[in-house]
């Protein structure tokens, strides 16, 4: 069976309310779909939003990236070879992890169909079921306190509380979200590089001293700066999670090799795929760190990549996989399944994605 091509829509799905971070604000998930298509009975479905603060892709050069470059790559290869097929989408471009990351998915979907198993099952998973947290958009603390209120109301035991503008109202923030959440429900806290070093440090310093309980605290400062992030780390005793630093599987091989985070979020779209994420797992394992996996704004298709993964590495240890559940709607059929604050996959082959709607093919 050979690749044939490789087509591209646009999915928008409007958000519930807007999703507000120290980066940005948003109240749509705007994303690419790609389907790997063959001259066989199958095809393998992918996605990659552009998120321009952070991987500084956009549409023009996701398309770009895939149209000129990746699917010349790929087409006329062989479809259930995927380690060759993974070579070569790597060497066909330099950077464009997202890019990467929807036809890294789409080949993993495709070479679990030609298998006949789930992608979990083929990375060696058990099938477990993940619990996600849920995110707390950036708003005035008033504001989050309420959005607290209603997501625990809702169930969810581990919300991720956004900061990183303005220090003394961050922490109005987090004290506000920790009255109305009260002590049982643990909040991570993610400044989006919010903060200077210095600043971090003051800031963790105050939730340790006044017992706010944050687990952890993610990407304090700019994703640049690596020493920043490491002095930061070195100075407080709560876990420091790197996620805008940590843009490739080279990045964390630097992170974890200077100690300068205490834990990294894998996303998809940073990692170009299952294949990077794999690589940095092998690397967090092999240096005792534990990982969350994340999304960005991501409708259910790529989610249910970053699902399977984690539910075949047990060195990820905590699940941000919420996009899906901020959406207004959910047009894709199949895939990960969402029930309060569980995630299963079906056992169907590769990612299991049966059918997408509104996807304008371009
Ligand atoms: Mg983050």
């Amino acid at each position: 069976m050979r690749i044939t091509g490789i087509r591209i829509g646009r999915l928008v799905i409007p958000l519930l309310k807007p999703f507000k971070t120290a980066l940005r604000s948003t109240d749509a998930v705007a994303t690419n779909i790609v389907e790997v298509t063959t001259d066989g009975p199958f095809s393998g479905y992918g996605e990659a939003p552009p998120t321009a603060a952070i991987t500084g892709e956009t549409d023009g050069s996701i398309r770009g990236a895939i149209e000129t470059r990746i699917a010349a790559a790929l087409t006329g290869k062989d479809a259930e070879n995927l380690n060759e097929l993974l070579d070569a989408l790597e060497r066909s471009i330099v950077g464009n992890s997202s890019a990467k990351a929807a036809v890294d998915a789409a080949l993993h979907d495709l070479w679990g169909k030609c298998c006949g198993m789930p992608l979990y099952r083929l990375l060696g998973g058990s099938g477990r079921v993940l619990s996600t947290d849920y995110t707390i958009s950036l708003n005035e603390p008033e504001e989050m306190a309420r959005d607290t209120k209603e997501a625990v109301s809702k169930g969810y035991r581990a919300l991720k509380i956004k900061v990183g503008s303005d220090l003394a109202l961050d922490m109005a923030r987090l004290s506000a979200v920790r009255k109305s959440a009260g002590p049982d429900i643990l909040l991570r806290a993610d400044a989006n590089q919010g903060w200077k070093p210095k600043e971090a440090i003051r800031a963790i310093k105050f939730m340790e001293d006044s017992g706010l309980a944050v687990e952890l605290v993610e990407q304090p400062v700019a994703s640049w700066d690596i020493e920043g992030l490491k002095q930061v780390t070195e100075a407080v005793d709560t876990p420091v999670m790197a996620d805008e630093s940590a843009r490739s599987p080279r990045d964390a091989l630097k992170l974890i090799a200077s100690r300068a985070a205490d834990m990294i979020n894998i996303k998809l779209m940073k990692s170009g795929g299952i294949r990077g994420a794999l690589a940095i797992c092998a690397m967090a394992e092999s240096a005792g760190m534990e990982c969350m996996i994340g999304c960005m704004m991501e409708s259910k298709i790529s989610v249910t990549a970053a699902a399977h993964l984690a539910m075949a590495r047990g060195v990820i240890t905590r699940c941000d996989l919420d996009a899906p559940i901020l959406c207004s709607e959910d047009p894709v059929g199949g895939g990960a399944e969402y029930s309060g604050t569980s995630i299963t996959v079906t056992d169907s082959p590769g990612l299991g994605i049966e059918s997408v709607r509104n996807v304008v093919w371009q």
